[in-house]
C-alpha cells in the first residue's frame, strides 16, 4: 500500500473521530496532572483541520493535493488553533511527516518510506519539546510505535500491518508512563505527585496510532 492523499486524509479524519469520541477521557487525564484542556485543546484542533481540509469548494476550490500537502496543512492548522503545549508539538509534527512525503510527481512513500516520515515526525517533538524517553510525555507513546512500526516494516510487514503494530506500541507505551515522574511540561510541576497516573499526551499519541492503524486497514 502506498501512502496517497486519500490514506493521509483518512488519517486525519479517523483521528479527528476519535478525539471527538475521547476528549473526555484526555481531558481527565489532564485534570490529574495538568490543567484540564488536553481534550478540549485537540478537540478545537482537530475541528479547526476538518474545517481546512474541506476548504472551499465550488469553480475556485484547488486540485487536490498530495498526502504531504495534507499532512502540513494538518500541523500548520494545530500549530495557529490550540494554545496548549501539545498544539505546537503535534503540530510540527505533522509538518515534518507532511514535509518528509515524497512531492506531487514523484513516487508515493511505501511502507518504509512512511516510516522515515514518522521517525521525522518524532524528531519534530523532540527538538522542540527537548523531552527524553522516561519523561512522560507524547515521546514515550511516539517512541514505541515507531520501534514496533519499523520492527514490523523489517520483518516483511506492510503499512497496515506495521501501523496496527505501532498503535500496539503507542498503547503499551502509554499504559507504561503510569509509573513515571514527569520531567517536562506542566504535569513536572508536580513532582513525585504526577507518578500512578497516565500522561495526556501519551493517550493521545495512542489514538494517532490507532487511527492510523485503522486508516490503514480501510
Ligand atoms: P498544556 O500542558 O499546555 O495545557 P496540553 O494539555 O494540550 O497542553 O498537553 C499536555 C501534554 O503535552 C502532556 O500530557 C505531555 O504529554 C505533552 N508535553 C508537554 N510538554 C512536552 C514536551 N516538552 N515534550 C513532549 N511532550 C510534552
Ligand atoms: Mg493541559
Ligand atoms: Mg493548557
Amino acid at each position: 500500500m502506498d501512502v496517497d492523499t486519500r490514506l493521509a486524509e483518512a488519517w486525519v479524519r479517523a483521528i479527528a473521530a476519535a478525539v471527538e469520541q475521547e476528549h473526555e477521557r484526555l481531558t481527565e487525564l489532564d485534570s490529574a496532572i495538568g490543567d484540564g484542556d488536553h481534550g478540549s485543546n485537540l478537540r478545537r484542533g482537530f475541528a479547526a483541520v476538518l474545517t481546512a481540509l474541506d476548504g472551499p469548494d465550488g469553480p475556485d476550490a484547488p486540485a487536490p493535493a498530495g498526502p504531504g500537502t495534507v499532512l502540513t496543512k494538518t500541523g500548520s492548522t494545530l500549530i495557529s488553533k490550540v494554545g496548549g503545549a501539545s498544539g505546537p508539538l503535534y503540530g510540527k509534527a505533522f509538518r515534518a511527516i507532511g514535509a518528509a512525503l515524497p512531492q506531487p510527481g514523484q513516487p508515493p512513500a511505501d511502507a518504509a518510506g512512511f516510516g522515515e516520515a514518522l521517525a521525522a515526525g518524532l524528531r519534530a517533538v523532540r527538538d522542540l519539546g527537548k523531552a527524553e524517553p522516561g519523561d512522560k510525555t507524547i515521546v514515550d507513546a511516539w517512541t514505541p510505535a515507531l520501534d514496533a512500526y519499523r520492527e514490523a516494516v523489517a520483518g516483511g510487514a506492510g503499512l497496515p500491518a506495521a501501523a496496527e503494530a505501532a498503535a500496539a506500541g503507542a498503547e503499551r507505551g502509554a499504559r507504561d508512563t503510569v509509573p513515571l515522574q514527569a520531567r517536562k511540561g506542566r504535569a513536572s510541576y508536580l513532582g513525585p505527585r504526577s507518578i500512578g497516573h497516565q500522561d495526556p499526551g501519551a493517550t493521545s499519541t495512542a489514538l494517532l496510532f490507532r487511527a492510523l492503524a485503522e486508516a490503514a486497514a480501510g
